[in-house]
């Protein structure tokens, strides 16, 4: 299995529908991003920073009190204790060394909750460059920490006041400005999502998730997991554990999506793959949250890092030939997961990962599910959700 295919396409889902500007500095950076891959220099780069910069690799653990109460295996890949708090930064390290190959010396990123701006601010600021991140108001106005965790690494938080003043105007905003500076800037997306070469290379770079968890399974248990269990929102922790395992045709991918609150009827606030319609939004053709007349709805959730109302091509793709089956969890059950992961392990999980672990509920009330072996993607630490979390119980 080769994808994306030459021009970008995961089957039907991908490519590059952007203006003609756009397209030819998508294409230089695809160039680049090609000779560097293989390049030994390049990697041996990324692998040191990844190891004395991100504190990679980050540890498989076996959540033994979870697993002896829902009567299945559990192992919890451990993104959640990196540098940063979660799995963004391995994508932001590899975007910004290959921005450096690329002599660029800006660096600029979309954001919704400021998750993904931070990760950018982090690495721009290890390597020397500017950055400048674009937001939009009504998530400047929502999570202000996040804002001044930006200024205080050294980077421009600019807001944007079109559209819903949320991440798919900040995004969009971004690739304005990438258009207009584009001899100076990198352009780091923050998802497998976008235009191509984007879903590809945040795959690749997000895959040395599935990698290293693949190894350590195989040390522990000698032989695969049955499961692997990922949240989606545009999809890039679960596709950079999916990915290494995709030609293990027995084990099965599950992405959890978030439903947001008005948990299915006919509300389409979230949950793109199991809600939404093919629509092409930031360049990409893929599963999208739209209105009866096509307008791009607006995505909701708990989670700050699950509301892009859009999803990466390659899930859509996965979805299509059935290599993934994608779930929905709403808010009121990713909390029970938030409260479950504290209780049972001690660890304080991600909202976004509380989805993830909450459906193993689920699969748990499955009798064929007894004794069955799971990785789940604990993609990121919950210390940043301790307030919503906090409102909700009151
Ligand atoms: C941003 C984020 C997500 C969602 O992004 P993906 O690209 O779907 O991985 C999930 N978990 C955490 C902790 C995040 O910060």
């Amino acid at each position: 299995m080769k994808v994306p295919d030459s021009k970008g396409y995961f089957g039907r889902f991908g490519g590059k529908f952007m203006p003609e500007t756009l397209v030819f500095c998508l294409a230089q950076l695809e160039k680049h991003y090609r000779k560097i891959r293989t390049s030994r220099k390049f990697r041996q780069e990324l692998g040191y920073y990844l190891k004395e910069y991100v504190g990679r690799p980050s540890p498989l653990t076996h959540a033994v009190r979870l697993s002896g109460q829902l009567g299945m295996k559990i192992y919890l890949k451990r993104e959640d204790l990196l540098h940063t708090g979660a799995h963004k930064i391995n994508n932001t390290v590899g975007q910004a060394l290959l921005a450096r190959y690329m002599g660029k010396k800006r660096i600029i990123a979309e954001t919704g909750a400021g998750q993904h701006g931070v990760a950018t601010a982090t690495v721009a600021a290890l390597f020397g460059m500017e950055c400048d991140v674009f937001m939009g108001e009504e998530d400047i106005r929502r999570q202000r920490m996040n804002v001044f965790r930006m200024q205080t690494l050294g980077a421009r938080v600019i807001p944007v006041s079109s559209g819903t003043r949320t991440l798919k105007d900040a995004c969009s905003e971004a690739l304005r400005d990438w258009v207009s500076r584009v001899k100076d800037t990198y352009y780091l997306l923050g998802s497998v999502i976008g235009p191509h070469p984007y879903p590809m290379m945040v795959r690749d770079f997000q895959s040395v998730i599935g990698q290293e968890a693949k190894r350590q399974f195989r040390q522990k248990e000698k032989r695969l997991p049955d499961y692997l269990v990922a949240c989606v929102g545009g999809g890039s922790n679960a596709i950079g554990l999916f990915y290494p395992f995709f030609n293990d045709k027995k084990i099965k991918f599950i992405g959890v999506e978030a439903a947001g609150e008005g948990f299915f009827k006919n509300s389409h606030h979230s949950a793109s793959l199991v809600r939404g319609r093919i629509g092409i939004l930031h360049g990409t053709k893929s599963f999208l949250l739209q209105d009866a007349y096509g307008q791009i709805s607006e995505a909701h959730s708990v989670a700050p890092g699950l509301d892009y109302p859009g999803v990466g091509p390659e899930h859509a793709y996965y979805q299509q030939i059935k290599r993934a089956h994608y779930v929905a969890v709403n808010d009121a059950q990713a909390i029970e997961g938030f409260k479950l992961l504290s209780l049972c392990e001690g660890i304080i999980p991600a909202l976004e990962s509380s989805h993830a672990v909450y459906y193993l509920n689920i699969m748990a009330k499955k009798k064929a599910n007894r004794n069955k072996k799971v990785i789940l993607c604990l993609s990121g630490r919950g210390d940043k959700d301790l307030e919503i979390v906090q409102e909700w119980i009151r």
